[in-house]
């Protein structure tokens, strides 16, 4: 059946995937997003197609929209956007979720949650579980977002209790691919930039930390099983290629993809930078059938190819 679903945040880099694959599959798309990090570039092409409409909107005001379904992606994801502004990012996280709750349970829909692997924080368990409550800083620079997406699961998880709303709670791991924006500080956006323009890759600290990176088309992949799944399935559920590299080796390996002369520098490591994270996802292959399939080599072959393009449209270059 055909729905008409809201994606905030969707003209960010999940989001306008989402959107797109949302309209492949013959639904109305409604994306809401303030383009505080998201960008026109990421929806132009969506704007031609009549089932896609754009409300310019700031997701911490209330709204009643007729939808059938909401996915919940607003928000900024890289450490450097959510830590401009500190106090947005919190809001966002609480108040836009407590405002999508309610705009559900109005009209009795299923709304999914972009909760992220950051509920972890620096963990003392390796490979990350759900059952895993994490050991998360309260009070430091990256307390914002994920303190806030931490609150965001507590809000989704009280509105099932108390009102029994359809909820789906995920919780994504690094993701990476095209429509990433260049300028966001993230390790892939920043290796891959470096080495095409010849700049030293900034690896911070030793190198030694890691993280598992998933394509972009294989997270949305998973976004929509978990919606379409059963509806018992509420999560949280954790969505991450089960992959484990360290940032040296991802440095390594983009150099080898650009075929780049850059050098290599350290930088020092980030306050409160998780040591190492690697999501177990056994919950979701059990439970959605989700698997990731692209491996890291082609995903940045193909972000790799974006980003070239975009280095020759200079009108993304800046936040
Ligand atoms: P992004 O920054 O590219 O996109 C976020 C979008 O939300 C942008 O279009 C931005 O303009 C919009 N937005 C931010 N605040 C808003 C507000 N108050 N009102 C309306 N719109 C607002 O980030 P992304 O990588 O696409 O991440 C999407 C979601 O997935 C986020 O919720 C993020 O926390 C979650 N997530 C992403 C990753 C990842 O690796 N990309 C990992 C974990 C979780
Ligand atoms: N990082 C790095 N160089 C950069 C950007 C990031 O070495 O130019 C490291 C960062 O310290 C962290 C990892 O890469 O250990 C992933 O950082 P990112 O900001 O992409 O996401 P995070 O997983 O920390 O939210």
């Amino acid at each position: 059946m055909n729905k008409r679903i809201l994606v905030t945040g969707g003209a960010g880099f999940v989001g306008t995937h989402l959107c797109r694959r949302l309209l492949d599959g013959g639904h109305r798309v409604v994306c809401m997003d303030n383009f505080s990090t998201g960008s026109m570039h990421n929806v132009a092409e969506l704007l031609n197609n009549p089932a896609f409409s754009l409300l310019t909107q700031d997701v911490n005001e209330a709204v009643n929209l007729e939808v059938d379904e909401i996915y919940n992606l607003a928000c900024p994801a890289s450490p450097v956007h959510y830590q401009a502004d500190p106090i947005a990012t919190l809001k966002t996280s609480v108040v836009g979720a407590l405002n999508m709750l309610e705009l559900a349970r109005d009209r009795s829909i299923p709304v999914l949650q972009a909760s992220t692997s950051e509920v972890y924080g620096d963990p003392h368990v390796h490979p990350q579980s759900e059952n895993y409550w994490g050991n998360v800083n309260p009070i430091g620079p990256r307390a914002c977002y994920d303190e806030g997406k931490r609150s965001a699961e507590t809000l989704f998880f009280d509105y099932r209790r108390q009102f029994g709303l359809p909820i789906k709670v995920v919780r994504i791991f690094n993701t990476y691919g095209p429509h990433m924006h260049p300028a966001d500080g993230r390790v892939v956006a920043n290796f891959i930039k470096q080495a095409l323009s010849g700049d030293d890759i900034t690896v911070y600290g030793d190198g030694t930390q890691t993280r598992s990176f998933c394509y972009v088309d294989d997270l949305v992949a998973g976004l929509m099983a978990m919606m379409s799944g059963r509806p018992d399935v509420t999560g949280p559920i954790n969505l991450g290629n089960p992959e484990e590299f360290t940032i040296r080796q991802l440095a390594d390996l983009i150099l080898e993809l650009t075929n780049s002369n850059s050098r290599i520098v350290h930088r020092p490591l980030p306050v409160d930078d998780p040591r190492q994270r690697l999501p177990d996802i056994e919950k979701a292959r059990r439970l959605l059938d989700w698997t990731p399939s692209v491996p890291l080599r082609d995903g940045l072959t193909r972000t790799i190819a974006y980003f070239k393009t975009v280095r020759e449209a200079p009108v993304l270059a800046a936040v």
